[in-house]
């Protein structure tokens, strides 16, 4: 059986693609799966595709005919993210407990900050992931769905091998049950498209399903360092003017140094932040913030070098030009989605008001 190794060092990895293919062959088994934001830049790598471009309508099409079920966008769990994470840090800044605020959006940083500094993990967000909330809910739909017999399987096709030890985790349990039950890395879902004959150069593009494959921009720039930090900062500000956008893009969360710093006025409240990519820097930071002589109120933490995109699941080779590439595909997704925030992606909306009601803490956090 195929191996490979983790670049945050932190587990060994166990390639999944022969249990997705028996589930996906079962007619009784329900498969779904969701599609992370920095896959779609980067899945085109080995057809020919030009570094860094779109090919997320050419992935739908493909996994279809592979026999996949039903398939959304994990930029739509990032979304929940977003919403819940605002609402956290919200809180803290009010009681000034737990502050700075850790994002727990990435295994291998919740990892390392678990290992290296222990007592510092009550600052982690309890908010899951983008995976692990769509997961969740996607169980927990397909409970509330009495008359579909079939079994659930959710899968998600992810940048990371990482998040392959996340869907193992205790608190990813609702109801004893795993909310995400494979993940497949974008190598993995490359091989398995290969396996099967189709040529995602020349498929025809297709639509995600409906009704989780409605997503924000802000979704779509979680895969790169800065994103999910812009993302909550558009929530805190709650404007879609064209300004406002922009003067949260010029704040100094996009960029690709290892720490990159920001202060926003958040109502009268300055809030600082930092942004990390790298575990090496997160380190460094960590022991400052450690000692008391650095403070802030966000701290958002990836464990890979200019976040997802350069993930240890994602195809190599990953040069310089292949980084920028898939760091401007993210941003022109961005540019070009209606919805800019996170709140006003309607189905979203919708859920706050339905399925989501009452179940908010249980579906959507880990404490
Ligand atoms: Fe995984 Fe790296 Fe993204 Fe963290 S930054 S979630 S380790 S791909």
């Amino acid at each position: 059986q195929c191996r490979s190794v983790c670049p945050t060092g932190a587990i060994t990895i166990k390639y999944n693609v022969s249990p997705v293919w028996r589930e996906v062959a079962d007619p009784n088994t329900r498969v779904v799966v969701q599609i992370a934001p920095a896959v779609r830049v980067a899945i085109g790598d080995k057809f020919g595709i030009p570094k860094g471009e779109n090919s997320l309508g050419k992935l739908v099409a493909a996994l279809r005919r592979m026999g996949f079920d039903e398939i959304y966008d994990t930029n739509f769990g990032a979304d929940l993210t977003v919403m819940e994470e605002s609402k956290e840090l919200l809180e803290r800044l009010e009681s000034g407990q737990n502050l700075p605020l850790f994002t727990s959006c990435c295994p291998g940083w919740v990892k390392f900050c678990e290992n290296r500094f222990p007592e510092l993990r009550g600052h982690i967000s309890t908010c899951r992931s983008p995976q692990q909330m769509f997961g969740a809910l996607l169980k927990e739909e397909a409970r509330m769905n009495e008359a579909d017999k079939r079994r659930t399987v959710v899968v998600s096709i992810m940048p990371c091998t990482a998040k392959k030890a996340e869907i193992l985790r205790p608190e990813h349990m609702t109801e004893g049950e795993q909310d995400v039950d494979y993940v497949l890395t974008t190598t993995e879902v490359t091989r398995m498209i290969q396996e099967t004959g189709i040529d995602l150069a020349v498929i025809e593009p297709e639509a995600l399903d409906m009704p989780f494959g409605i997503s924000s921009g802000a979704g779509a720039i979680f895969g790169v360092t800065g994103g999910v930090t812009e993302a909550v900062l558009r929530r805190l500000m709650n404007s879609s003017n064209v300004e406002v956008l922009e003067e949260i893009s010029y704040t100094g969360v996009r960029g690709v140094d290892g720490l990159k710093e920001a202060t926003v006025l958040v109502g009268e409240r300055e809030v600082k932040i930092a942004v990390v990519n790298g575990l090496k820097t997160a380190g460094e930071l960590m022991e400052r913030i450690k000692t008391g002589e650095a403070h802030y109120d966000f701290v958002e933490v990836m464990a890979c070098k200019r976040g997802c995109i350069t993930g240890g699941g994602q195809p190599v080779p990953i040069g310089p030009r292949t980084k920028k590439a898939r760091l401007e595909g993210l941003y022109k997704i961005d540019n070009m989605a209606q919805i800019k925030l996170s709140n006003e992606n309607p189905i979203i909306q919708n859920l706050y008001q339905g399925l989501l009601k009452g179940k908010e803490h249980k579906l959507l956090h880990n404490e």
